[in-house]
C-alpha cells in the first residue's frame, strides 16, 4: 500500500508534468473506484490549467486556476503514470486525465483509490479538514506529540497512527520510528515520556525523509508504460523481520498485533 513516502514521491515526479499545464479533458473507463467520479469531469477539467500539484496527508491535490482542486488517492494498488495519449489503456487503467498529446493515466486494480473533484477551498474539504499536522512540517514536534499523548491509555503506536495527532504515518513507519526512539510500541501513551515524545518525533521525520529520498532515487520516471512507479523496496530495522536478530544487539525481532496490525520490536532495544 501506498506510504506518504510514495505519495510524496508520486508527487514529485508528476508536478513538473503538470504544473502550468491545461487540461483538456478526461476520459473514464470506470464510474467509481471508492467514490464515484464526477461523470462531468472531462468538461470540469477542460480548458483548467493546473496552478501546482500539492499533497495533504496520503491525498496529491492538484490545483487548477480557478480555484477547484482534483484529491486524487492512491487507495491500496494506486499509480500514476504520464503517456502518450494513444497508448492503449489496459486492464486497470480507469482513467486518463487529458493534457493534449499525453495523459496522466490512473490504474488501481483494487480501486480503493479516490479522484474526487472539489469546487471549492480544498482545505475544508469533509475528506481534508479533521487531519492532524503534516509530519514534515513545523506544526508537528515532540510537545505536540506529548500534548496529544497525555491521558491517554491506548498503545503509543496506535496514537502515532491516528490522523487527528499526526497525518501519514502508516503502519511501516510507526514500527520504524518506534524502534528508532527506543520506545515499545505497545506501552500506554500517556506513559511516553517527554523526551522519547521528542525522540519519537524526530524519528518519524526522520524515517520518513529517508524513505522519500530512497523513493527519488529509486523510482524509474513516470513516463515509462511498463515500470510500476510509485513503489519501492526499502531495508527496515524491524518491520517484517519477526523472529530475525535485531541489527542493534542481535536479539529476536518479536511481533505482535495491535489494533488488527502487525507491529514488530526489538524486546531489548524497546522499552
Ligand atoms: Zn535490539
Amino acid at each position: 500500500m501506498p506510504e506518504l513516502p510514495e505519495v510524496e514521491t508520486t508527487r514529485r515526479g508528476v508536478a513538473p508534468l503538470l504544473t502550468g499545464r491545461i487540461f483538456t479533458g478526461a476520459v473514464l473507463r470506470q464510474p467509481r473506484l471508492r467514490w464515484p467520479i464526477d461523470p462531468e469531469l472531462a468538461e470540469r477539467l477542460a480548458g483548467r490549467r493546473v496552478r501546482q500539484v500539492a499533497r495533504r496527508a496520503k491525498y496529491l491535490l492538484i490545483e487548477l486556476d480557478d480555484g477547484a482542486t482534483l484529491i486524487i488517492h492512491l487507495g491500496m494498488s494506486g499509480s500514476l503514470r504520464h503517456l502518450p495519449a494513444d497508448t492503449p489503456p489496459e486492464r486497470h487503467d480507469h482513467v486518463d486525465l487529458l493534457l493534449g498529446e499525453h495523459c496522466l493515466r490512473y490504474r488501481d486494480p483494487r480501486r480503493f483509490g479516490a479522484i474526487l473533484y472539489c469546487p471549492g477551498p480544498v482545505e475544508l474539504h469533509p475528506l481534508l479538514v479533521k487531519l492532524g499536522p503534516e509530519p514534515l512540517s513545523d506544526d508537528f514536534d515532540g510537545e505536540v506529540l506529548f500534548a496529544a499523548c497525555r491521558g491517554k491509555t491506548a498503545p503509543i503506536k496506535t496514537v502515532l497512527m491516528d490522523n487527528h495527532v499526526v497525518v501519514g504515518v502508516g503502519n511501516i513507519y510507526a514500527n520504524e520510528a518506534l524502534f528508532a526512539a527506543g520506545v515499545r510500541p505497545t506501552r500506554p501513551a500517556g506513559q511516553v515520556s517527554h523526551e522519547e515524545c521528542q525522540r519519537l518525533a524526530a524519528a518519524i521525520r526522520a524515517t520518513l525523509l529517508r524513505a522519500i529520498e530512497a523513493g527519488g532515487s529509486t523510482l524509474r520516471d513516470f513516463t515509462d508504460a511498463i515500470g510500476k512507479p510509485g513503489y519501492f523496496q526499502q531495508h527496515y530495522a524491524v518491520y517484517g523481520r519477526d523472529g530475525l536478530p535485531c541489527h542493534a544487539c542481535a536479539t529476536l525481532v518479536q511481533h505482535t498485533r495491535l489494533g488488527q496490525r502487525s507491529s514488530f520490536y526489538c524486546p531489548h532495544c524497546q522499552t
